[in-house]
C-alpha cells in the first residue's frame, strides 16, 4: 500500500497556485465544483518517492475571515478536511502583503510548508531574503520555488513527505499579541479546552472569537459555555477601547502588521527601495543603523530630563505644605510623645515618600507616552543587536523597560520569552533596571548633593549604569548558567500613533493612586514600627538625670551663651544615645561593619533594611531617623539635613545609590520572581543581586572618593 498525502495549495491571488497545481499534476487533473458555490474546484495527484500525494488548488484568498466566499472555502477546506499538509504559496516580490494570510495559517497550528513563489522575479529584481531567518520566523519551511519555469518543485514534495512524516520538525512560532488580547486568548483558550463538544484548534477559535467572526459565533453561542466565554469578550472589547480607542479585531489585525514588519525588516534586504508610508519615512530614522542608537539614548535623557526638571515645581509646593503641616501638628499636639510619633514617625515618613509623586508619575506619563506612540517597539528593534551580543533578544528589552516602570509587571512580561534560559536571565536582571520606586533615593541624594544643572544628566547615569551592568550580567549569567541558543523572535512594528491624552491621563492617574496607597498603607505601618524601633528601648534613668540637668540650668534666670550651648549640646546627648540604644541603633550598629566599606553607617544600614520591603522606604526611614536626632522644634528639610550630615558626602551619596539601585528588589517583586521561578532560583536572586550591589558600591564609593576630595 502507497502512503497517500493531502496537501492543499493557498495563497494570495495571483500567487501562482494554480502554475504550481499545473506543474504538479500535469494532466492528471479534474475540475468540479465547490459545495454550493460557482466556484471551481481543482483536486489531482502525483506519485512521487513512493507516496500518492492528492493536491487540491483552493481559491485565492487574501484573509482566513468569512468576508468572501473564497476567504470561506479554503478557511473550511482547512479546518474541516483537515489536510495533512498545507502549501502557502507567496508571492516572493510581494512577500509583505502576503505574508499576512502566513500568519493566519500559523495561528491555525497546521503543517504549513511556504513555497516561496515567483523566486526567478525575487533574483531578477534583487531582492535579498534570508530564507533561514525566515524560516524560524514564520516556524515552518521555506522553500524557493518558480512554478512557472519548474524549478524546486522537487524540494518542495521532499518538505511536503519529511513534514508528513515529521522527519525533521522546525519549531513552531507564534505570533504574541499584545498583552491585553494575548491574556484574553489564554482565558477563552483554556475555557474552550475543557469542553469536549467543541471541535477545532481552541487557540484559533479564541483570536476568531475576538475577531468578532460570525461563524464561530455561531457555531459557540448556542452552547452553554457561551455564557463563560461572553463576559471575557465584553471585558476585553472595553479595555481595549479605553486604552487603543480601536476594537479588539483592529487591534489583531495590527498586530499582525506590525509582526509582519519586523520580520521584513529582519530578513529582507530591497535593492530597490521603495518606501512611502509615514511610518516608514519615521522608522528610516528611529531604526537606522546608524543613528537608531543614539537617538535612543537621547529620547531616554530628555525622558529623565523631563522627569526631573517638570517634577520639581510640584514638588517644592509638596515639601513646604509638609514642612508647614508639621510645625503646625507640633504646635497643637498636647504630649512630646505624641508630637514625636505624627510628626517624626508618620510625617517624616510618610510625607518623605508623598513628596516624590510628581517625579513619578511625570516618569509613568513619560514612558506611557513612547510606549503608546510606538516607539518602545522600535527601542527593542534597535537594542536587538547588542541585546544578542549578551546571548538575549530584544525581545527581552520590552520587560527590560517595564522595569523602569516596576519590577512586578516587568516580570510577568517576561512570558513572552519561550526559551527558558532567556526568560530566566531577564527574570534575574530586572532588578537593574530602576524602578519607579527607586527614584525618590536618587532625587533626594541627587538633590542634596548635585548643583540642578547636573541633577537630570547624573539621574540618567544611575539608569544606564544599571543597564549596563544588568547587560554584562546577563552575558556573564547566559555564559555560566544557561549555555543555550536563544530563539529567533520577531520585533513587532507597529504603526506609530499619537496615544490620546486620556489614556495616559488614566495611566499616570492610576499609577499615582498605587503610590498613595502604597505610602497611606506599608509606608505609614512601617514608618511607625521605625519610629517605636528607634525609640525603644530607652536608658530611662540617664535620660531623667541628663534632664534634670537641662532644667537645672534653665532654672537659672538668663541664659549665658555658655549656658545654651550647653543645653543645646546635652539635648543632642540625649537624643544620640536614644537612638543608638534603640533596637534600630543596635541593628543597625550590627551590620554597620558589613556596609562600613561602602561608607554606610548605622543609619543607612537601618534604612537599606527597611527599603527591603519598599525602596519608598529607604527615604522614608532616613526622614524618621534623621528627624529623631533633629533637636525638636526645626521644620523639618530631609535634604537638607542630609547634606549638612557628616555621615554623608557625595562619594557616600553615590555610593548608596548604587546599592539601592542594584541590591535585592522590594518582597513584593521577589514573591513574584519566586512564583514565577523556584525557591532556589530566589535565594540565588537574593544573594546575586546583594552581592553585586555590595561589589558595585564598593568600587564607586573608593572612585568617588578619589574624585571628589
Ligand atoms: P493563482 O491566482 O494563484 O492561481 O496564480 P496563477 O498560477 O494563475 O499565476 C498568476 C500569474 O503569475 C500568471 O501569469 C503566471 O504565469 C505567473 N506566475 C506563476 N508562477 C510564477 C513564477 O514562479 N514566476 C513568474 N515569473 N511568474 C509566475
Ligand atoms: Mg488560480
Amino acid at each position: 500500500m502507497k502512503k497517500k498525502i493531502v496537501i492543499a495549495l493557498v495563497g494570495n491571488p495571483n500567487s501562482g497556485k494554480t502554475s504550481l497545481f499545473n506543474e504538479l499534476v500535469g494532466s492528471n487533473q479534474k475540475v468540479g465544483n465547490w459545495a454550493g458555490v460557482t466556484i471551481e474546484k481543482y483536486e489531482g495527484s502525483l506519485e512521487y518517492k513512493g507516496y500518492t500525494i492528492k493536491v487540491v488548488d483552493l481559491p485565492g484568498t487574501y484573509s482566513l475571515t468569512t468576508y468572501t466566499p473564497e476567504e470561506l472555502i479554503a478557511r473550511n477546506y482547512i479546518t474541516e478536511a483537515n489536510p495533512d499538509v498545507v502549501v502557502d504559496v507567496i508571492d516572493g516580490s510581494n512577500l509583505e502583503r502576503n505574508l499576512y494570510l502566513t500568519l493566519q495559517l500559523m495561528e491555525l497550528e497546521t503543517n504549513i510548508i511556504v513555497a516561496l513563489n515567483m523566486y526567478d522575479e525575487i533574483e531578477k529584481q534583487n531582492i535579498q531574503i534570508n530564507i533561514k531567518q525566515l524560516q524560524q520566523i514564520l516556524g515552518s519551511h521555506v522553500i524557493p520555488t518558480s512554478a512557472t519555469k519548474n524549478k524546486g518543485l522537487h524540494s518542495l514534495l521532499d518538505h511536503v513527505i519529511r513534514v508528513y512524516e515529521a522527519d525533521i520538525v522546525i519549531a513552531k512560532n507564534k505570533l504574541y499579541f499584545r498583552e491585553e488580547i494575548e491574556e484574553s486568548l489564554q482565558k477563552i483558550k483554556e475555557i474552550i479546552l475543557k469542553q469536549p463538544n467543541i471541535e477545532g484548534c481552541a487557540s484559533w477559535l479564541a483570536i476568531k472569537l475576538l475577531e468578532n467572526d460570525e461563524m464561530i459565533y455561531q457555531k459557540l453561542n448556542k452552547l452553554p459555555v457561551w455564557l463563560r466565554i461572553e463576559p471575557l469578550l465584553k471585558a476585553t472589547i472595553q479595555e481595549i477601547e479605553l486604552k487603543y480607542q480601536t476594537d479588539p479585531e483592529v487591534a489583531i489585525t495590527e498586530d499582525r502588521n506590525a509582526f509582519i514588519r519586523g520580520a521584513m525588516e529582519e530578513t529582507v534586504k530591497f535593492n530597490r527601495v521603495i518606501k512611502k508610508s509615514l511610518t516608514d519615512r519615521i522608522d528610516s530614522i528611529l531604526i537606522n543603523r546608524i543613528l537608531g542608537l543614539p537617538v535612543f539614548f537621547i529620547i531616554m535623557w530628555l525622558v529623565f530630563q523631563f522627569t526631573f526638571v517638570m517634577g520639581k515645581i510640584p514638588m517644592h509646593w509638596i515639601a513646604s505644605s509638609v514642612t508647614v503641616f508639621s510645625t503646625w501638628i507640633r504646635a497643637l499636639l498636647p504630649s512630646e510623645i505624641l508630637k514625636s510619633i505624627i510628626v517624626d514617625g508618620i510625617i517624616a515618613g510618610v510625607g518623605g515618600v508623598i513628596i516624590f509623586l510628581p517625579n513619578i508619575v511625570l516618569l509613568f506619563i513619560a514612558l506611557s507616552f513612547l510606549e503608546g506612540t510606538g516607539y518602545m517597539a522600535r527601542a527593542a528593534f534597535v537594542v536587538d543587536k547588542i541585546m544578542h551580543k549578551v546571548g538575549l533578544h530584544g525581545k527581552s528589552f520590552i520587560p527590560l523597560i517595564t522595569g523602569f516602570g516596576c519590577s512586578i509587571p516587568a516580570i510577568m512580561a517576561t512570558r513572552t520569552l519561550k526559551n527558558r534560559g532567556d526568560r530566566v536571565v531577564t527574570m534575574l536582571i530586572i532588578p537593574f533596571m530602576s524602578c519607579g520606586a527607586k527614584l525618590p533615593v536618587y532625587i533626594l541624594l541627587i538633590g542634596a548633593f548635585f548643583p540642578p544643572e547636573m541633577a537630570g544628566s547624573i539621574l540618567f547615569g544611575v539608569y544606564v549604569f544599571g543597564v549596563v551592568l544588568g547587560l554584562i550580567m546577563a552575558k556573564i549569567l547566559k555564559s555560566v548558567m544557561f549555555k543555550n541558543q536563544s530563539e529567533p523572535f520577531v520585533m513587532e512594528l507597529p504603526p506609530y500613533r499619537m496615544p490620546t491624552l486620556r489614556y495616559i491621563l488614566l495611566q499616570a492617574k492610576a499609577k499615582a493612586y498605587m503610590y498613595l496607597r502604597k505610602a497611606g498603607s506599608i509606608i505609614l505601618i512601617a514608618s511607625l514600627i521605625i519610629w517605636v524601633a528607634s525609640n525603644y528601648p530607652r536608658d530611662y534613668k540617664s535620660e531623667n538625670l541628663i534632664n534634670s540637668e537641662i532644667s537645672k540650668i534653665h532654672s537659672s534666670q538668663t541664659l549665658t551663651e555658655e549656658e545654651s550651648e550647653k543645653i543645646k549640646w546635652l539635648e543632642n546627648k540625649v537624643l544620640a544615645q536614644r537612638t543608638k540604644e534603640s533596637f534600630a541603633g543596635r541593628l543597625g550598629s550590627m551590620i554597620e561593619p558589613a556596609i562600613k566599606p561602602l561608607g554606610f553607617d548605622w543609619r543607612i544600614g537601618m534604612s537599606l533594611i527597611a527599603g527591603v520591603a519598599g525602596k519608598e522606604l529607604v527615604v522614608s526611614t532616613l526622614g524618621t531617623i534623621f528627624s529623631l536626632e533633629e533637636p525638636k522644634g526645626k521644620p523639618f528639610n530631609l535634604a537638607n539635613l542630609i547634606k549638612n550630615d557628616k555621615g554623608f558626602n557625595r562619594a557616600k551619596a553615590l555610593s548608596l545609590m548604587v546599592f539601592v539601585l542594584l541590591y535585592i528588589p522590594c518582597l513584593a517583586a521577589t514573591a513574584i520572581f519566586k512564583k514565577e521561578t523556584s525557591w532556589k532560583m530566589t535565594g540565588f536572586f537574593a544573594v546575586y543581586t546583594v552581592s553585586t550591589a555590595w561589589l558595585a558600591s564598593f568600587i564607586v564609593y573608593n572612585i568617588a572618593n578619589l574624585l571628589f576630595t
